[in-house]
């Protein structure tokens, strides 16, 4: 049996989706700045997915600016805002849970001779608003706090945020890559001035975001070159992952309740098992203030790469820690910035699950987890110690 439980890193592109966007690779593949009936058509193809796009996150069409991804939106934001106000003042504020699309840009403005706060989290990964409070100051230029932390779900209080970034005259922008495949959400509502999304997280296609960027806003560009999307952001448009990330995310609106209702019943069954059925584990994350796919535990004494190669070889993809961090062995800066000990968070694993999952599947992966950890327990000199053994180090 195979079973893919890595919804978080990736989503399979919906069939509906691939069917939208085939035409744009063959029949209608005009440069959509081209000024001949191809590139109209592919223009006005752009146009749409714009509008789509712009309905669902309740702003309006000349405020969404397509990237190549969750990556891309998340270094525009915070270097293009950080670079464009350094006159105003060289503070930039992120939470240090971020995805590395935002850490890493952070760094960067870090070494160029910004000065940059990492917010700190609870024991359960949220952010408090009081911190920020703290932190912010006059020259503040950006908050950066994302939506659902990919690694445990947690749920930031992102509105809040937004009042007290804009109470002190700083911009607030929220990674959103995580959030919006399983809430609707509403840019003007929440008050966020820049949001950005990638497809491939809501059944669309890979290498394709968006940064929604209020109007008024003004931020220096990321990619320099031709004039598309406004004169913001350079390089011929994607038309057909433009056209399929608009698609998924007009499909996942239509059956949002349904699907978060689904998965949510998979994750619980899960939860439940395998609180019942393994010993010393710890859960990671907000029971409260969570998105419905993901379950994050910590397996104690024994090591997630472990977990990671014993599943795989059943069949069962899940991850430790996030997908783009993990090929290395550094443990996950989500949990440590958690309190999580460095020797248990070696040893956690990140369950996502997504639409296409069944109740049969989460029981397998219950069953070869139980194997998993009490075989790699066995061999486990940890385990061994902690039951009263001799084992020589
Ligand atoms: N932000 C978050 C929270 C993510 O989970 C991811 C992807 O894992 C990204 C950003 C990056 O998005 P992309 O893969 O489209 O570059």
């Amino acid at each position: 049996m195979k079973v893919y439980a890595d919804y978080a890193a990736s989503t399979p592109c919906d069939e509906r989706v691939v069917k939208a966007m085939l035409p744009y690779f063959t029949q209608d593949f005009g440069n959509a700045n081209s000024q001949h009936s191809f590139g109209r058509d592919t223009a006005k193809a752009l146009a749409d997915a714009r509008e789509v796009v712009a309905r669902i996150l309740g702003c309006d069409p000349n405020e969404i600016y397509f990237t190549s991804g969750g990556t891309e939106a998340d270094n525009w934001a915070l270097k293009g805002v950080a670079l464009h106000k350094r006159d105003k003042g060289n503070h930039v504020i992120i939470s240090s849970i971020e995805h590395h699309g935002i850490l890493s840009p952070a760094d960067w403005l870090e070494s160029n001779g910004f000065r940059v706060t990492r917010l700190p989290v609870d024991s359960t990964g949220l952010v408090r608003v009081e911190d920020l409070e703290k932190a912010i100051d006059d020259e503040t230029t950006i908050v950066s706090v994302m939506y659902a932390n990919n690694e445990v779900g947690t749920i930031q209080p992102v509105k809040e945020l937004a009042e007290v970034a804009h109470r002190h005259g700083a911009l607030f922008h929220t990674d959103a890559v995580q959030a919006i495949p399983y809430m609707n959400i509403n840019v003007r509502e929440i008050g966020a001035d820049l949001m950005t999304i990638s497809g491939h997280k809501f059944y669309g296609p890979k290498g394709v975001g968006v940064l929604y960027i209020r109007n008024g806003v003004k931020l220096d560009k990321l990619i320099c070159g031709g004039g598309q999307e406004r004169s913001q952001r350079a390089g011929t448009v994607n038309v057909p992952a433009i056209v399929g990330l608009a698609t998924a995310l007009e499909l996942s609106r239509r059956t949002l309740t349904e699907d978060c209702a689904h998965i949510a019943a998979l994750r619980d069954h899960f939860e439940e098992r395998v609180e019942r059925e393994i010993p010393y584990i710890r859960q990671n994350g907000n029971k409260l203030h969570r998105v419905p796919s993901i379950a994050n535990y910590s397996f104690e004494y024994v090591e997630g790469e472990g977990i990671l190669m014993l599943l795989d070889f059943n069949g069962i993809a899940v991850s430790s820690g996030s997908a783009c961090s993990s090929g290395s062995l550094d443990p996950s800066h989500v949990l440590l910035a958690m309190g999580v000990p460095i020797e248990v968070s070696h040893g956690s694993i990140r369950f996502s699950f997504g639409k296409h999952n069944t109740l049969e599947e989460v029981d397998y992966i219950v069953d070869k987890l139980k194997e998993t950890i009490s075989r790699l327990r066995e061999m486990s000199p940890l385990f061994d110690l902690k039951n009263g053994g001799t084992y020589n180090v």
